[in-house]
């Protein structure tokens, strides 16, 4: 039974209904990668932390004072989980503020030595690639690292981008679209001798890969508390002893003067324990949500005119991206909803524009295929009967929107061809 052509409020209200009355199964979450529901622990940690310590951490009377110890104590258990010195780890609102805040502070320290140059990749999320656009603008030369369709940058590629005027490498260490892995030990090592500032955005990274700061010569990596099971509008910036960092918001002296604003404490205090929650149990995770993501990826391959995106490998564990070819992402998506899957089609950010994913048209799909394309992001809270469930509607819905796409009919009478 199709709802789709009902509108927003009432369909979801009728489907609630449904799903009470057991028509409609439980609702399957796959869109991890856009966010993740907030672990029982953080939850705990952040409730414990606005009950019991919500005294301002600058202040010098006892209730200022336990704050600062609670604040103290997220800064070593984030270092602890990157391999970093708690005086590393600068408290932000999220990811995008990280990634901001690295890049502009890089590229003006450059800037002052006569440093103009950036290097980053066409695939990067847009706080990342919308940041170096503006420094473009500003009169910053920038290089994007060729990318071909496996979605992975080439070490070689960097190391005859890097010129003496340098000032900073970019280059994120996991896809958030299509979950590719990027070598960044090697891009590290790599920036390290040849004396360039190196920044990796590891907000898909953090809590489902291991990180370690030290051994990767990473001098700066952004993280955010909603991307493992933390809380949204928080994040941290490491950033290496050595390397200077400019405070991008003004006032006080939060953050050793590098980020003004009373912290948000409950908020850094959750993130804390959901990455020290995931990072004790990163290994069994990986293996469990990886066997799952190999399952759905198997699944999908079996439906004809349909490709996966970008490498199978390395890949994040719980990324599965494809297109099909005829049909178009947010019908696949609203029908898909229908049968109680969340999934995504290109990136939440350009999800209501009706251009196709940038990180698409990097790895070389073609505009009318680049439309077709689904995301299904896994965690270790779904379940292997859940990926059987996801396979039987993807399947369900993609065969009833060619048999009504004109496009689809075209393809089969070969009077188009087949892109994949
Ligand atoms: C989600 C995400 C961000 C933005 O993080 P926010 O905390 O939502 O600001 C940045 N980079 C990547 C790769 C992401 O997936």
């Amino acid at each position: 039974m199709l709802y789709w052509t009902q509108g927003g409020a009432e369909r979801t209200a009728h489907r609630r209904y449904l799903i009470r009355k057991g028509e409609l199964p439980l609702r399957i979450y796959a869109d991890n990668a856009a966010t993740t529901q907030t672990s029982e622990l953080a939850r705990r940690v952040m409730v414990d932390t606005m009950d019991r310590y919500w005294g301002n951490p600058s202040s010098l009377y006892s209730f200022g004072q336990e704050a600062a110890e609670v604040l103290y104590q997220a800064r070593c258990d984030v270092a602890a989980c990157l391999g970093a010195k708690p005086e590393e780890i600068y408290f932000t609102s999220g990811g995008s503020e990280a990634d901001n805040q690295a890049i502009v502070s890089a590229a003006q320290l450059g800037k002052r030595k006569g440093k103009n140059h950036i290097i980053t990749t066409p695939i990067e999320h847009h706080a990342v690639l919308h940041t170096v656009e503006k420094l473009a603008k500003e009169g910053f030369e920038v290089t994007y690292l060729p990318m071909d369709e496996s979605g992975i940058v080439k070490v070689e590629d960097v190391a005859a981008a890097i010129r003496p005027e340098t000032a900073l490498v970019t280059v994120m260490f996991a896809n958030n679209e299509i979950g590719t892995v990027q070598p960044i030990a090697r891009i590290g090592a790599l920036c390290r001798e040849k004396g360039v500032v190196f920044h990796t955005d590891a907000v898909q990274a953090a809590g489902h890969l291991a990180i370690d700061v030290e051994e990767m010569n990473i001098d700066m990596l952004s993280l955010s508390g909603h991307k493992f099971h933390g809380p949204r509008g928080v994040g941290a910036l490491y950033v290496r002893k050595k390397v200077p960092l400019l405070s991008f918001i003004q006032g006080g002296a939060q953050e050793r003067g590098r980020r003004a604003g009373t912290e948000n404490l409950p908020a850094i205090a959750g993130m804390a324990a959901a990455l020290t929650e995931a990072c004790a149990h990163i290994d069994e995770h990986y293996k469990y949500v990886s066997s799952l993501r190999d399952a759905l990826i198997d699944g999908l391959s079996a439906i004809p005119h349909g490709a996966l995106n970008g490498a199978r490998a390395p890949r994040l564990p719980g990324n599965v991206n494809f297109c099909f070819e005829g049909i178009e992402g947010e019908s696949l998506l609203l029908l898909l909803d229908d049968k109680g899957v969340s999934a995504s089609s290109g990136s939440a950010c350009t999800s209501g524009s009706l251009d196709p994913s940038h990180v698409l048209l990097a790895i070389g799909r073609p505009h009318e295929v680049a439309h077709g394309s689904l995301r299904l992001t896994l965690d270790y809270t779904n379940t292997m009967e859940e990926v059987n469930e996801i396979v039987a509607a993807v399947k369900e819905v993609v065969d009833y929107l060619r048999n009504m796409s004109p496009v689809w009919k075209a393809l089969e009478k070969g009077e188009r061809k087949y892109v994949i």
